[in-house]
């Protein structure tokens, strides 16, 4: 890791009470959690854009998130050395966002900014709680705020129209009646399926739109799929000011290694376009040649609300959605409640039991 100093920071000072300005979620607003101040959110000027894939071409081979950038403080002076795009001042609080364009880097495109705030995390955090069953006590501090995170992730999007030609087979169901004998001796007749298989050939094209790929493995894949679907189209061209307050994660996930991935799903979803354009009972494929083109692409940052919360020695993280408030989590079960409910079960047949014998007398 190299650290490369000198990144500038905006002071995002309150120019009411002199605290800090942090992007206020649902709005277009700059808000001080002090004095409550507003102002503007920067206009970005410009709509939000795909890009053509050859613009990787420069970028290739470069590093994603190795290089680590020295923050200034510029509220308090003091200097953090992060791999992130955005975050806050451990002295002071203040938001340390980078301003300028990291120069081996893909520059995000487009940002969903949060629209669900502290108190509404905390809502649905509760919430969540509350619907787990045997969740121990530690589960309910999950929603204390200084254990939450709001931080935006980085997401590929691609776009590809394709062009596939395919080789197969169609294979179309018959039947048979075959004539038997039971274990009776009797004589029987049964139907009998078999299959005619017959060449099959042909072309099929789809267009993708918005192809999300995750471009961080710093946050369980699983789990932030699980948080899907983003409301997309609701996006902003990337403005600085949006991250304001908040952590962003670069990417460390390269955009070809991106693309591949979305190729592999694209590819699922052609195949099934090839098996239904040969249609008949059952299909074989053999060749599946696809074309890509117009192949585009954009980065792009999806808002978290990200909670950890230790119990038994472990540390479990619960990821909720900033747009929809949907919650996703890994859970411990407390064995002393299921043991309380285990034995209230058994208690309870004792006690049908007894009921039973003592009406019988
Ligand atoms: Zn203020
Ligand atoms: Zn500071």
């Amino acid at each position: 890791m190299t650290a490369t100093p000198g990144v500038s920071t905006h002071g995002y000072a309150c120019a009411s009470c002199g605290a800090r300005l942090e992007y206020a979620p649902g709005t277009t607003m700059l808000r001080c959690p002090y004095c409550g101040h507003e102002q503007q959110v920067a206009q970005a000027g410009r709509a939000v854009q795909e890009h053509a894939i050859s613009e990787l071409a420069p970028l290739v081979g470069k590093p994603a998130a190795t290089a680590e950038y020295v923050f200034t403080c510029a509220k308090c002076g003091a200097q953090t050395t992060s791999d992130a795009l955005s975050l806050q001042c451990q002295f002071c609080g203040a938001p340390l966002v980078r301003q300028q364009a990291m120069p081996d880097q893909v520059q995000p495109e487009a940002v969903l900014p949060f629209a669900v705030d502290k108190d509404g995390v905390r809502t649905a955090l509760r919430g969540w709680v509350r619907s787990r069953w045997f969740a121990p006590g530690s589960l309910k501090k999950v929603s204390e705020a200084e254990k939450l995170k709001g931080t935006y992730l980085p997401h590929w999007t691609f776009d590809a129209g394709t062009r596939t030609d395919y080789t197969g087979q169609r294979g179309e169901h018959y039947y048979t009646t075959e004539t038997y004998t039971d274990s009776q001796g009797r004589t029987q007749t049964r139907q009998v399926r078999h299959t005619n298989w017959y060449p099959a050939a042909g072309t099929v094209a789809r267009d993708f739109d918005d192809l999300l790929v995750i471009g961080t493995d710093r946050v369980s894949p699983e789990h932030l799929e699980k948080l899907e679907p983003w409301p997309l189209e609701e996006a902003q061209p990337y403005q600085p000011d949006f991250l304001a307050g908040y952590q962003t994660l670069r990417y460390d996930v390269a955009p070809e290694a991106a693309l591949d991935t979305a190729k592999v799903r694209m590819d699922k979803v052609i195949r099934s376009d090839c098996e239904q354009d040969i249609g008949g009972d059952e299909q074989r494929l053999h060749t599946v040649d696809t074309t890509y083109f117009n192949v585009m692409f954009k980065l792009l940052l999806l808002p978290v609300w990200i909670a950890v919360y230790l119990h038994g020695g472990r540390s479990y993280q619960v990821l909720v959605n900033a747009r929809t408030a949907e919650v996703i989590g890994q859970r411990p079960y407390s064995p002393l409640k299921i043991a309380a409910a285990v034995a209230a079960a058994l208690a309870l047949v004792a006690l049908i039991v007894v009921l039973v014998v003592v009406s019988r007398n």
